[in-house]
């Protein structure tokens, strides 16, 4: 309480206060899907803004998608001279497909250093995704030469998961991925780099001779050992430069490369196995976190994705899983959600979809689980 003064002329003293408060965990993330949806530069200083306002602390910028290629790479220009640019897309408006115009853009190195400096000076954290060996379709359409079969490759109408993915068996690939992300690290001084590494289909693997030939010269089991060959490699290369991975829980399949975190998004059941081996894990459960997913009644909501992820639900998750114990809890080291892009076409509709649900994000991030309400 303040001490009242007696008569006007009379200086209060108003006694400090000290206001103790620090967050449950160390990763308070969101996600923006620019791969499948270009946003301009302006946008994503707002949505940083966003972030900082509800000390959220990393924003997740996937970067990289079958539909779209949006980082600069002075080394290799098509990448966004041809991979940037769609000529249309499918997207559902209510029970009808629409066609819509061409799509495209992508982010200058410029732009990128601007954007770093702004989220820096917010106390942001900006993690880039380059996704890999699958969702890169186009770099695939710059490079077919990447790819199994030589392509030609052409942007699909639809979303969904592309067959068409970077050859494990081809040595160029791997001084391709080396050269790109080189430059990625000398943009983003992130000491994390997320590698993707979700839903490659193993088709073209198991089809393709120098896949065939990699898996055997490397003694390896099948396509699923040949992907954690694969990102075990970049993973090597990103940590003798300093840099760790993290990567979508599909990384586990075949084998986790040994530095790796874990991003737990098909439920909570990678999270929690890859917790049991010791590995830090950040959880983003599409049952509770996926922010493209419908908030309200379907038919009162514009267009999202499948699922039903109200207000409430998001803010009744609880991210440390109770089948853990202890010591295995302490390697969740964070929570995250994700505006992916299918059924998000406009900065309206991605603000829409990400508030007030990433404000219940940022409490269950920042509120220790005996003081929530
Ligand atoms: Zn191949």
């Amino acid at each position: 309480m303040l001490p009242l003064a007696d008569s006007v002329s009379e200086i209060v003293s108003i006694p400090a206060v000290s206001i103790v408060d620090k967050p449950r965990f160390g990763w308070r993330g969101l996600l923006l899907d620019s791969g499948r949806h270009f946003y301009s530069v302006d946008y994503i200083k707002k949505y940083i803004d966003y972030l900082s306002k509800h000390k959220l602390n990393v924003f997740h910028w996937h970067l990289v998608e079958d539909h779209g290629w949006r980082i600069e790479i002075k080394k290799y220009p098509r990448l966004t001279e041809v991979g940037a640019w769609r000529p249309s897309t499918n997207f559902i408006r209510g029970k009808y497909y629409i066609n819509s115009n061409p799509h495209g853009g992508y982010y200058t190195q410029d732009d990128i250093r601007d954007v770093v400096a702004y989220a820096q000076e917010r106390y942001v954290t900006i993690v880039p995704e380059i996704e890999m060996p699958g969702h890169v379709l186009s770099a695939l359409i710059a490079y077919p030469e990447l790819s199994c079969t030589g392509g030609p490759f052409e942007f699909p109408l639809e979303w969904g998961i592309q067959k068409d993915v970077y050859c494990a068996g081809n040595e160029q690939v791997f001084t391709f991925l080396e050269d790109v992300l080189s430059e990625v690290i000398e943009l983003f001084p992130s000491e994390i780099i997320h590698i993707g590494g979700d839903e490659v289909p193993k088709d073209r693997w198991k089809a393709c001779p120098k896949c065939q030939k990699r898996i055997k010269d490397e003694g390896l089991k099948d396509e699923h050992e040949l992907q954690s060959y694969f990102i075990t490699r970049m993973e090597k290369f990103l940590n003798s430069k300093g840099r760790r991975i993290i990567g979508w829980d599909e990384i586990l399949e075949g084998g986790l490369a040994p530095n790796a975190t874990v991003m737990s998004w098909r439920g909570v059941k990678g999270g929690i196995e890859a917790a049991r081996m010791g590995h830090p894990v950040v959880m983003t459960p599409n049952t509770h976190l996926y922010l493209d997913y419908f908030q309200g009644e379907p038919y009162l909501e514009p267009p999202a994705y499948k699922g039903h992820t109200p207000l409430r639900k998001v803010y009744g998750y609880e991210p440390v899983p109770e089948e853990l114990n202890d010591d295995e809890k302490k390697y969740i080291i964070g929570v995250q959600g994700n505006v992916w892009g299918e059924v998000i076409h406009s900065r309206t509709q991605a603000d829409y979809m990400a508030y007030p649900r990433g404000a219940a994000l940022a409490e269950i991030a920042w509120t220790p689980k005996e003081h929530k309400d």
